[in-house]
């Protein structure tokens, strides 16, 4: 009782943006919290009908006259089932005894929309498939590096909190994100997969911008993804671009928007010249289209 009355003593404000009752498939979701006593940690939770949770870490974004503001994003994975799912936002203070478990600052109930993704047969040469199905261990290596990278977050030194741009444009499209995927091998064999991006169709050469400004947290070569560039907008916040010519970037560097982070081509597992581009809210790949028009986070007025 003692711990709930002292929990109950700070009151903080919280603002909860861009969270609207119904999310759909590949949604990503921002929350933003201003606290007048200092935060430790700030967490944003998902819990998917299916039991599935997707959580992000938040961060420090600026301090104000109502106190420091955070801000964490994830994203609604493509698969996430349509059905009620429950949001929870919770803190831990900077003065809190270390084993004190987080409070939670919010908490509600969101539907998670039907959405129809398109299906599409890709048939892959013998060489193609034998790299799709290699278990080469540089490949997984290249994999759980990856996917330690896009789970992690660290502070970005200067911070995208904006919409993104398209990295080429109103280029051609020749895949979407969240599409279902079959791949087609050479044996006549068959493999189901999901397209965590968007493909561009375009020759081979043209310059790719960065979709935002951020740190370069990658560039350099994966057997998979052939020439890869990874940008960190916000910590944990990631936007991807693969199967490049050339890098036109190094890793540590910072790009700004619309910046050239190298050119098109078709190194790895690629049937010709296209740009994949991806993007990712802690470790999840969300839709980027959405982040066209609407903030990566939705910060309350100063
Ligand atoms: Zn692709």
């Amino acid at each position: 009782m003692l711990a709930a009355q002292s929990n109950a003593a700070r009151a903080l404000p919280v603002s909860v943006l861009r969270t609207p009752a119904a999310l759909m498939p590949g949604d990503p979701l921002s929350a933003a919290v201003t606290s007048a006593e200092p935060l430790a940690a700030l967490d944003l939770t998902v819990e998917l009908a299916d039991g599935e949770r997707v959580s992000g870490r938040g961060f420090a974004v600026r301090s104000g006259p109502a106190g420091m503001t955070w801000a964490a994003v994830i994203g609604i994975p493509s698969t996430a089932p349509a059905a009620p799912a429950r949001l929870t936002i919770s803190a831990r203070f900077a003065g809190g005894a270390p084993q004190e478990a987080p409070r939670v600052l919010h908490e509600q109930s969101i539907t998670i929309a039907e959405r129809a993704f398109a299906v599409e047969d890709i048939p892959l040469s013998a060489e193609l498939s034998n790299l799709r199905r290699t278990t080469d261990p540089r490949r997984q290596q290249e994999s759980l590096a990856l996917r330690l990278l896009l789970t992690t977050s660290r502070p970005v030194a200067r911070p995208h909190f904006g919409p993104l741009r398209l990295p080429l444009g109103d280029a051609r499209r020749t895949a979407g994100f969240g599409d279902r995927r079959r791949y087609l091998y050479a044996d006549g064999s068959t493999d189901t997969t999901i397209h965590n991006g968007v493909d561009f169709g375009v020759p081979a050469g043209t310059a790719v911008a960065a979709a935002g400004g951020g740190t370069v947290v990658m560039a350099r070569g994966r057997m998979v993804t052939g020439l890869t560039v990874v940008v960190e907008h916000l910590p944990g916040v990631y936007s991807l671009y693969y199967h490049l010519q050339s890098l036109a970037v190094q890793e540590g560097r910072y790009v700004a928007a619309g910046e050239t982070i190298g050119a098109v081509g078709s190194t790895g597992l690629a049937t010709g010249p296209h740009l994949h581009w991806e993007v990712r809210a802690a470790g999840v790949a969300v839709d980027p289209d959405i982040l066209m028009t609407a903030p990566l986070v939705d910060l309350p007025g100063p």
